[in-house]
Formats: C-alpha cells, sequence, structure tokens
C-alpha cells in the first residue's frame, strides 16, 4: 500500500487540531462563543456526511436536512415519551438515519443529475409538514436534575464540546477509510463516468447505496447532537432548507470530494457567519445568509472546485509537477508482444454465442435478429459502415443496453440483460469508441477500478492494477493524471482497466480512433497479444487495412442485419460487402 493510502498522518492531524479546539474551551469564556465552539464540529460532522455521499459520487444531495432533522427528532422524541438517555439515543439516531438512506436511495437513484438532486430537496421539505401535522411544531428537551450525567446534560460545554469533537473524529476516520479504499474509488469513478464504472465491474448502485446509508447515519448522529446541545426544536430549524444549504455551502467552498473540504469550509465561514450575526445581527439581521451568498460567489469565480483543490493545484503547479506532467508527452514503452502477424493459439471452444439478437429504436431496427459465434481465443472484426448497429451490438453484449428479443449465451450462460458490472464480473471487458477515462484520477487509480472485480484485497488490487497498466507499456505514467494523456495513452489506459478485470473477453470499440498510422500499429501488436493472455477479442474498427492483418474473422454488419462472415481477405472481396461498406475505390486499391 502507498504512503498516500495510508491514514495515521491525515488522522494524527485531525486528532491534534480536535486537541487544540477543546483547548480553546478554557480560555473562552463567553457563552455565546462557548456554545458557538460545540456547535461548529457538529456543522463540521453534517458536511462531512454530505461530502461522504455527495463530494465523492457527485450526485448532488439538497436534501441532507432530512437525516439531521431525523436524527435530532429521535433524540426529542425518544427522551420526550420513552425518557430514553441520549447515550442510546444517538445510537438509536444513527440507526433511524441507516433505515432513512435506504428508504430514500431505493426510489430516488432511479434519477440522476438535476431530478435526483431536485428530489432529494422533496423529502425534508414534506416533513417540515408531517411534524407540525403530529403537532410537534416546538419540543423542549426535557430538564433531568435529578441525574444529568445519565441524559447527557453537563454544567459546562466541555462535556457536550467532547462529545462533538469525538464524533467529528470518528467522521473524519470513516471518510478517510473511505478515500483510501475500494469504497471511495468506486465513488470517485462513479462521479466522473458512470457508465464506465459500471462497465469496469463497479455495482454502482450497491456502492450509491451504501454511501448515502453511512452518510445518512452520520447526518443523523449529528442532527441528535444538535437536539441535545441545543434543547428547543422545530421542525423548520433542523429539516429546513438552510440546514442542508449549510452542508452543501461549507464542502463547496472548502472542496468536495475531499475530507478536508467540509473541515475548511467550517473551520473559516462558521466562526466568520455567527461572529458577524453575534456582533452585527441587531443592526444587519440576515447578515449569515449575505455571507454564505458572498462566499459562494468567491468561490464559483476563483476556485469552482473549492478552496482545497485550489490550494493544491497552486502548490502543485509552484513544485512542477502539473506542468512536468503535461508539457510533452511521456515517451511510451512499447507494448510488450507480437506485432498483429505473431503466433496464436488456434481458436477453441464457442465462448460468445449470439443468437437472433435484436434492438429497435422508435422505428428503427438498430440491431435486427443478428446471429454469430465467437471461439476461445480468436481475433474477431465486427465491420460496417456508419449506423450498422456495431455499437448497440456492443452494448447489448455488455449489458448497457437490453435487448428486445435473442439470446447471448456467455460461456453457456444466458446474459442478455444483465447489468454491465454484472457482465463484466462474467469475464466481459469492454473500452469505449469515445475514451470514458475518470479525468481526476492517475492512470494506475483508473486501472485499479477495473482490478477490484476479482481481487480479494486491496494489495491484489493494486499489483492487478500495476501488472495492467506495465502489460500495455503505461508503466512510466502510473501517477499520471488521465487529464493529461495523449489519445494513445488514453486508449492504452482503457485497455488496461479492461484487462486488469481478468477478462475472458474483451469488446473494443474503434480502439484506433484518433491514432496516427505508428500508433495504430504499436496498438494492434498490443491487441494481437491478447489471445496468448487467454483473452478472446471482439473489435469494431474501420481502419480495415489494420484490420484485416490482426483479426482471424469479420463479421459484417449492414442497416442493422448481419450481411456476412468469414476470413477477412474473403470478406474483403465479397461484392455485398463492397457495394455496402468498403466501396469500389477501396478494392480496386487492395486488389
Ligand atoms: P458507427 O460506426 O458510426 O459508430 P454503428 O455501426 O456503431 O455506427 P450504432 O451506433 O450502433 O451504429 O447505431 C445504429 C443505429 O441506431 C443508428 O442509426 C443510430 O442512430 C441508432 N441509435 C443508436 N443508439 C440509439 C439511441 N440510444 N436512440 C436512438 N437511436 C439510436
Amino acid at each position: 500500500m502507498s504512503d498516500r493510502r495510508k491514514i495515521g498522518r491525515p488522522l494524527a492531524v485531525i486528532l491534534a487540531i480536535a486537541a487544540v479546539w477543546f483547548a480553546m474551551s478554557f480560555v473562552i469564556e463567553n457563552a455565546y462563543y462557548a456554545l458557538l465552539l460545540t456547535i461548529i464540529p457538529i456543522w463540521a460532522t453534517f458536511a462531512i456526511s454530505w461530502n461522504i455521499f455527495s463530494g465523492y459520487s457527485g450526485l448532488i444531495s439538497f436534501g441532507h436536512a432530512a437525516f439531521f432533522g431525523l436524527g435530532a427528532y429521535t433524540i426529542a422524541l425518544t427522551s420526550l415519551h420513552f425518557d430514553l438517555t441520549p447515550w442510546f439515543g444517538l445510537p438509536l439516531a444513527a440507526i433511524v438515519g441507516v433505515v432513512a438512506g435506504a428508504v430514500i436511495g431505493y426510489p430516488t437513484f432511479r434519477l440522476s443529475g438535476l431530478y435526483f438532486a431536485l428530489a432529494m430537496l422533496a423529502y425534508p421539505l414534506s416533513m417540515v409538514y408531517v411534524f407540525e401535522w403530529l403537532g410537534y411544531q416546538e419540543i423542549i428537551l426535557p430538564m433531568r436534575p435529578e441525574n444529568p450525567l445519565w441524559y447527557m446534560q453537563f454544567g459546562s460545554y466541555h462535556g457536550y464540546l467532547a462529545i462533538a469533537l469525538a464524533l467529528l473524529v470518528l467522521s473524519v476516520l470513516l471518510s478517510l477509510m473511505i478515500e483510501r479504499s475500494r469504497f471511495g474509488l468506486s465513488l470517485l469513478a462513479i462521479k466522473q463516468n458512470e457508465l464506465a464504472a459500471e462497465a469496469s465491474g463497479v455495482d454502482t448502485f450497491r456502492w450509491k447505496m451504501r454511501a448515502l446509508v453511512l452518510s445518512g447515519a452520520l447526518a443523523a448522529t449529528a442532527g441528535g447532537l444538535y437536539a441535545v446541545v441545543v434543547f428547543v426544536l422545530t421542525p423548520g430549524s433542523v429539516f429546513g432548507v438552510i440546514i442542508s444549504a449549510q452542508a452543501i455551502i461549507l464542502s463547496l467552498f472548502g472542496g468536495a470530494g475531499i475530507v478536508w473540504g467540509p473541515l475548511i469550509g467550517a473551520a473559516t465561514l462558521l466562526p466568520l457567519s455567527e461572529t458577524l450575526h453575534a456582533e452585527l445581527g441587531s443592526v444587519l439581521p440576515g447578515i449569515q445568509g449575505l455571507l454564505y451568498g458572498v462566499a459562494i460567489m468567491l468561490v464559483i469565480l476563483l476556485a469552482p472546485e473549492g478552496i482545497y483543490w485550489r490550494v493544491r493545484d497552486l502548490l502543485k503547479r509552484r513544485r512542477g509537477e502539473a506542468g512536468a506532467a503535461s508539457a510533452e508527452p511521456r515517451g511510451v514503452a512499447g507494448p510488450v508482444g507480437a506485432k498483429p502477424s505473431a503466433p496464436r493459439p488456434q481458436p477453441g471452444e464457442t465462448l460468445l454465442s449470439v443468437r437472433s439478437l435484436s434492438k429497435t429504436y422508435g422505428g428503427l431496427k438498430a440491431v435486427s435478429d443478428v446471429s454469430f459465434d465467437v471461439r476461445e481465443g480468436e481475433i474477431l472484426g465486427i465491420i460496417g459502415p456508419n449506423g450498422a448497429g456495431k455499437t448497440t451490438l456492443f452494448n447489448m453484449l455488455n449489458g448497457i443496453v437490453v435487448p428486445d428479443a435473442g439470446e447471448i449465451r456467455f460461456e453457456g450462460r444466458d446474459i442478455a440483460g444483465l447489468k454491465p458490472n454484472r457482465v463484466c464480473r462474467l469475464g466481459i471487458g469492454r473500452t469505449f469508441q469515445v475514451v470514458r477515462a475518470f479525468q481526476r484520477m492517475g492512470v494506475l487509480e483508473n486501472v485499479a477500478v477495473g482490478a477490484y472485480v476479482h481481487a480479494d484485497s486491496e494489495e491484489q488490487a493494486w499489483a492487478l492494477a500495476k501488472e495492467a497498466v506495465a502489460m500495455v507499456g503505461l508503466a512510466d505514467s502510473k501517477d499520471t493524471l488521465a487529464s493529461t494523456l495523449t489519445s494513445k495513452e488514453l486508449r492504452l489506459m482503457e485497455l488496461a482497466r479492461a484487462l486488469a478485470s481478468r477478462p475472458r473477453l474483451v469488446l473494443l470499440d474503434e480502439p484506433l480512433a484518433g491514432l496516427g498510422s505508428t500508433e495504430t500499429e504499436e496498438l494492434m501488436s498490443m491487441v494481437a497479444t491478447l489471445p496468448a493472455h487467454g483473452i478472446t477479442v471482439i473489435i469494431i474498427e474501420h481502419t480495415i487495412g489494420a484490420m484485416v492483418d490482426l483479426a482471424d474473422r469479420f463479421v459484417v454488419l449492414d442497416h442493422g442485419r448481419f450481411l456476412t462472415q468469414g476470413a477477412p481477405r474473403d470478406v474483403t472481396r465479397d461484392p455485398r460487402v463492397i457495394e455496402a461498406y468498403l466501396g469500389q475505390r477501396w478494392a480496386a486499391k487492395h486488389a
């Protein structure tokens, strides 16, 4: 495990910050600022809970107040009606958060983008009305002078502050563990390209659900502790729009997608806004809202991804890392292996069998009644004119598109209609016509997303990723950000990501698009070595010259229909193929 994946040092930093924060409570005598000292770690925890879901996965939640408010009301109602101590109430609030996360996530994950964000907003808003209707307009937690410690009622703020800081340290620890594991990598992959993540074996629904459930638990616990500290609740004060907005603003200001972001946001904006409110609130009511508005405008103008990312990029640039990474395309070591004509194993048993496969869009038959077989160890080229249905066929083979009719058998098992991550886990890898890279990740991290499919441990996944990166010749660029790679490197990286999942079959969709002739040759040489590694290949490509040398067989599609199949040199001489696709000029030139 590399240094950046260890959590010891960042954990020590947050423990030191918590210790200093706690020490400050002995210096501050003003009751308002002492309360503020306790409330800030609670809001920071809430913002971290938002970041665990929205910051990492990219699915913006406008509705985290739902969890916060449910946690707060769990404490208030169990205390009021069942005499329950918050020592048990807080874990109960966490459980309520878990259940709410599952109940909210299950239907809402069907939506994406803005629709998801708006749907999330509906939950806390509806809860305001539900709790008002239930008669809980205002709840005051009962005082327990007979046994204050048992009911978490302390004589000074130190007790509350210690619990708030403990919760904050726990939430930072959770975040760090997520960031440095398969969990975080999967969420970041989802954020940057959900379809590519699915095709690389990431069960996107499950990871999103895990993130929301965990985030809900943390947010509800923060809400519960808030109730313990402030004593008085109204539905508006815990389910209100401003509550969700607070978590979002703190995270976006500090930097979403990294644990330090919400902490930076909470440590800067909250003291500032609360101090302004305390000092100027009577003359300038609503000064906090104004400050948040200005903060968001500044972030949009100066650091759209938040302060953390802006400072990190500046520091990197100053150290010359970013410059060195993007100035010159790094030399890519020649891919291991042979020329397209290298000896290859004889094709074996049928690996994939496609029967009567069809897909219609409106009245258009994108793929119509297509049947063919692929044998183990073979390189099959799928060719045909633009719009022939080649990519739609690939999309059905790896589960992105559900066929209207027909059968896809892989190793004898019907896989038609399975989700892409299931298809990947069964042994079919995929690259895309337009490369789907996880732009903010390095080469090795991109590839590791695929490597987890068959890895038993973190170490094994990273070892597999390294192996795949070396196999395509990108070992020297393993830490380079995907966003700075050349077209060829991107294609190789995507291939490595597919190979890291240890596929039996890879689907390559126009891997040569955008490459020059030398690069084409190099990439084809790489592909030619795959059967020797036990990997069967189906490749869509328009560069027919290279394909004739590479493929064992062609299947030709035209207008969604199967036209013919056979040895490349026979197929390219077939008058039907010349008429439908290659054209007379090509035929004359290659006669
Ligand atoms: P190219 O070589 O240009 O990539 P292709 O052979 O891969 O083409 P497809 O992308 O599979 O062809 O498209 C086949 C037909 O289906 C085209 O007419 C295309 O416009 C149509 N099509 C593909 N996807 C959709 C969709 N999601 N909705 C509607 N029509 C679609």
